[in-house]
């Protein structure tokens, strides 16, 4: 599923492709036909991105709500929009550019109490400046479910995915099995801020890139990681490989119903 900084970066290309515009929209698969016909003559007034949700906010005060989910994608172009191939929810379309949303979780209009329902259920994202990190921590503080768990819970932080929050927590030095209330507030303001730089450079550059300078490839002569995720990182999806810090077998479990890796001897429990 896409992380934070892909809803991001889709919030910016948007903009940049409609913003300010009048949009056509239309549903060439038939499942959002009454909802794009809402939006269709209005003109897209901002984007926004809300952890994994993206927003397009139209004139008229229609709204536009989208996640991914798994199997989501975007598509776009310029000139005129080819003949609609595959199973496309929405297809806009102004000026220069089209747009093309196939496979989303949700794609719904919602009015303007929906949309503060919507953000009020998403915990802090890391992307965000008026995100509450206290808040999150409180959460945290008062659990005893696993930190790897907690950070996974769009209710606390938003945003952030596995990748994020294996790394982070490798690069702070806990297992992800570290019950909520055993993570010190100065844990907490280290990830915390750490998620805040990580998911911006993704954002810059498109891919998630976790490791210091240290322990690149370029730094360690070692071969670039070969993954479809893409990025240099330290223990996600490394299962077995040794540690790029201290050579140990990277570890794997299950851990709230997904993956978690880490290093058995860079990250120890408080
Ligand atoms: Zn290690």
């Amino acid at each position: 599923m896409p992380e934070g900084h892909t809803i991001r970066r889709l919030a910016d290309r948007h903009w940049k492709l409609f913003g300010g515009r009048l949009v056509t929209a239309g549903s060439p698969q038939g499942r959002f036909a009454d909802g794009a016909a809402l939006i269709s003559g209005q003109v897209l007034e901002s984007t926004d991105a809300y952890g994994k949700h993206l927003l397009h906010r139209y004139t008229g005060d229609r709204t536009l709500h989208i996640h991914l989910g798994l199997y989501g994608k975007f598509t776009d172009g310029d000139g005129a929009p080819p003949p609609p191939v595959g199973e496309v929810r929405l297809r806009l379309s102004a000026d220069e550019h089209w747009l093309d949303l196939r496979g989303p979780a949700v794609c719904e209009l919602l009015d303007p109490p929906e949309v503060d329902a919507l953000i009020g259920r998403l915990g802090a994202d890391p992307l965000r400046d008026d995100a509450d990190p206290d808040a999150a921590y409180a959460r945290i503080r008062r659990s005893a479910k696993p930190i790897g768990a907690l950070l996974l819970d769009q209710s606390i932080v938003a945003g952030t995915g596995l990748i994020f929050v294996t790394e982070a927590l490798f690069r702070a030095g806990l297992p992800p099995t570290t019950p909520g209330r055993s993570v010190s507030p100065q844990a907490w303001q280290e990830i915390w801020t750490d998620l805040r730089a990580l998911m911006r450079a993704a954002v810059g550059v498109g891919r998630i890139d976790t490791v210091h300078a240290a322990h690149t490839p370029e730094a360690m002569g070692r071969p670039p990681r070969v993954d479809r995720h893409g990025g240099e990182v330290y223990v996600y999806r490394r299962t077995g490989q040794p540690c790029l810090v201290c050579g140990a077998p990277v570890r794997t479990a299950p851990l709230a119903g997904r993956n978690s890796y880490w290093c058995p001897t860079c990250q120890v429990t408080p």
